[in-house]
């Protein structure tokens, strides 16, 4: 198993994990890497980024498994279908979105206040604990999961 950096035309960086130098030429001729950020099939071997191991539980340090909380981690590398799928999912997810503000933890409060006629009924998102979310459904008010997590607009850039 081959782990390479690769990058994109408009110079996305990413991973690509093969069987073989081989797979990747054969899967690069096929169409089959594409950028996750971009879809581009524009995609070249960037110049090794000294920061990955080359063993050990590199597998835990390239998705970032060994910071932070815990996270779901495979030792079955993904292909680059799942990355695409992610990203459309992402994208799909941001669409939705569009149309309505984001409200942080104000969340629970403000969608209550709009069940109840409070206030004038607007699309919002936020964060809610789980508990909050389980009242809010309980007393009938309309609430569901984004199926991504979302980083606040203050944290974006
Ligand atoms: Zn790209």
């Amino acid at each position: 198993m081959i782990v390479y950096d690769l990058s994109c035309d408009r110079g996305h960086r990413f991973e690509g994990w093969f069987g073989s130098s081989a797979d990747f030429a054969e899967q690069k001729a096929e169409g089959l890497v594409s950028c996750p950020q971009c879809g581009s099939l524009a995609v070249n071997k960037a110049p090794m980024a000294p920061s990955v191991g080359k063993k050990g539980n590199q597998v835990l340090e390239v998705n970032g498994g060994t910071r932070g909380g815990p996270k779901g981690v495979s030792n079955t590398p993904m292909s680059p279908e799942v990355s695409a799928a992610i990203e459309k999912l992402a994208k799909a997810q941001a669409k939705a979105l569009e149309n309505s503000t984001w409200v942080g933890k104000d969340f629970v409060e403000q969608s209550r206040a709009m069940h109840y006629g409070e206030r004038k009924h607007a699309p919002i998102h936020g964060e809610a604990s789980v508990e909050d979310a389980k009242d809010l459904i309980e007393e009938g008010v309309p609430v569901a999961p984004l199926p991504l997590p979302i980083a606040p607009p203050e944290d974006v850039n």
